[in-house]
């Protein structure tokens, strides 16, 4: 049998009698037979399984529906991530990417020309997505980022670009006196062709007025998110975890993503983001732990049923968690990324990027299936037959 059939995972793992005294002692039987039964979970359901002490119980949960969603199919896409600027006028405490001003130690911001060679420097590689993400520069005409767009496409008309956040979105209206739509519309028409989930961290005004006071609120993100899904966008939406917020906090965040998932059906992708506390204001705080990163993807599998995929960031939980997240309710892994900063300004040891091989072969081993998908998560490749890389 190979190692990643759809049959193992599914048939040793779907008969709910033998797990069934482990979820009754944990508190979990009236959850389990609600989403036997397709019922949707309340907010005092998201409280227990945070609070459950039997964190394989509620991980067999989290599988089964993945499992029901997806089978064993693990995705994942070959994309790049790009970070033109990290001048930023916020001050966000958890950040450790931005530099505030131009000048200072660290402070980038790449010339169109150079931004542009990042994708040119790949032409061999079969890259499908450009993630781009950026400071809140105040020092930027508005046509860098149409041109940015505009001369991606023109290099390589086939790549699709999932740029900025809504917090950037929100930032560019503000300050060059358009609103959220006009911002979207000029973009898209330049070349956007979906958004990001950064910035969401939490949406509770208590968190925001702590750590980032000084960035859009809430309402003004799950606003542009709907504006861009009324737009034919597709975008994804975050939930930075591990840090001041509560549980009830967290599941908060989950129900306001899935509200607006109710309306819209335009997010591709729920994405817990690990805190990680090196070089930033928040450095006295401990990083989230493994079974604490487990827990948050497994719950927000479970909590957020309308939204089809749930993504571990390797760069962010480590590649180790990632794959083991893969039987705690996620489906996805990002992708190759292979210039990352944010993060590892921050503290990560991850690698910045992985190839191909080594993507499948960290899904395979796991027991799960890899898939190749694009953006919109189209099947660009499956690796059925091939060996599984050394
Ligand atoms: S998280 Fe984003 S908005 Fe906040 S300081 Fe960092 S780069 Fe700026």
């Amino acid at each position: 049998m190979s190692v990643w059939s759809a049959e193992y995972s599914t048939l040793e793992f779907s008969k709910v009698s033998a797990v069934q005294p482990r979820i009754r002692a944990a508190g979990l039987a009236g959850i389990e037979e609600k989403l036997r039964a397709g019922e949707r979970l309340t907010f005092d359901d998201g409280m227990r399984l945070f609070a459950a002490p039997d964190l394989l119980a509620v991980g067999w949960l989290a599988n089964r529906e993945r499992e029901k969603r997806h089978g064993a199919r693990t995705y994942f896409n070959y994309n790049l991530r790009l970070e033109p600027t990290n001048v930023c006028q916020a001050s966000c405490l958890f950040c450790s990417f931005a530099r505030l001003q131009p000048g200072m130690p660290e402070a980038y911001t790449m010339s169109l020309e150079q931004a542009w060679d990042k994708l040119r420097q790949r032409a061999s590689q079969p890259l499908t997505e450009l993630h781009i993400v950026n400071g809140l520069n105040p020092d930027l005409p508005f046509s860098y980022y149409t041109d940015l767009l505009r001369g991606f496409k023109r290099i390589r008309p086939t790549i699709h670009l999932k740029c900025f956040t809504a917090v950037e979105i929100a930032f560019f209206a503000d300050l060059y006196g358009m609103s959220d739509e006009q911002i979207l519309r000029e973009l898209r028409d330049a070349g956007l062709d979906s958004l990001p989930g950064g910035g969401a961290e939490i949406f509770a005004e208590r968190v925001r007025r702590k750590i980032c006071h000084d960035k859009c609120d809430a309402d003004r993100y799950l606003s542009i998110h709907r504006i861009a899904h009324g737009m034919g966008l597709r975008t994804n939406v975050t939930m930075l975890y591990g840090h001041i917020e509560t549980m009830a906090e967290r599941v908060d965040h989950m129900l306001r993503a899935r509200a607006l998932q109710d309306e819209t059906a335009g997010f591709q992708a729920f994405i817990p983001l690990a805190f990680h506390p090196d070089n930033n204001q928040m450095r006295k705080l401990p990083a989230p732990t493994g079974t604490d990163t487990l827990r948050v993807h497994a719950v927000s599998r479970l909590m957020l049923d309308n939204i089809p995929h749930i993504k571990a960031f390797w760069i962010a939980t480590g590649v180790e968690l990632a794959q083991t997240a893969l039987w705690f309710g996620v489906d996805d892994l990002d992708g190759t990324v292979q210039e990352e900063k944010i993060y590892h300004m921050a503290g990560s040891s991850t690698p910045e990027g992985m190839t191909t091989a080594a993507l499948t072969r960290l899904v395979r081993v796991a027991g799960r299936e890899p898939i190749e998908r694009d953006t919109l998560y189209n099947v660009v490749r499956t690796f059925e037959g091939e060996p599984v890389s050394a």
